[in-house]
């Protein structure tokens, strides 16, 4: 997701980058997820103001990955906006400006002739993407008794069991009817 400044004409430069599987395992170790098939892409413009690069864009798709409750597959869809600005990085400097930081505003350091996207992207990504993952918000998960997909086929074996711990079940239990 390198850009060189050069390519930026005075009309800015269109983007349309398709998020690849690879590049997702390379940048967000750990994310278990690969692009959807309708694919998650980078749609926007690069503008040149002086030496500042705008980005001004989205981050839009859809990412497969395993739901949280029952391992069945999930979709997560994505849908951000991306407006960063990018800025030359002066001489020995680590980070950027404080003064630059706006809350609306994001603002990154490039160096030499080419601005890097890549971790912006990775960034939203991260940030898009749900702690639990669900197939759907009423899945209903496994059993931790049986193991079963409660989707898929319901079962009672949590309630029976939690009933059978009850002190009434145990008295009832131990008396010989
Ligand atoms: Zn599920
Ligand atoms: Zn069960």
């Amino acid at each position: 997701m390198l850009f060189k400044i050069k390519e930026i004409g005075d009309d800015g430069l269109s983007l349309d980058l398709p998020v690849k599987a690879p590049w997702l395992a390379a940048e967000c170790p750990g994310l278990d997820a690969v692009p959807s098939t309708g694919g998650l892409k980078v749609r926007g413009q690069l503008l040149m103001t002086g030496d500042d690069v705008f980005l001004r864009g989205t981050l839009r798709g859809g990412l497969d990955t395993t739901c949280a409750r029952c391992l069945e597959r999930a979709r997560v869809a994505v849908d951000v906006a991306l407006t960063v600005t990018f800025r030359p990085r002066s001489e020995g400097q680590d980070a950027v400006d404080e003064e630059d930081e706006d809350e609306e505003l994001d603002v990154a350091l490039y160096d030499g002739d080419e601005v890097d996207l890549a971790p912006e992207v990775r960034d939203q990504i991260l940030l898009a993407f749900p702690l639990k993952p669900l197939c759907r918000e009423e899945c209903l998960g496994l059993c931790s008794v049986c193991g079963g997909n409660r989707n898929q086929a319901p079962c009672d074996c949590e309630e029976r069991q939690a009933a059978s711990r009850t002190p009434l079940a145990t008295v009832l239990g131990k008396l010989k009817i």
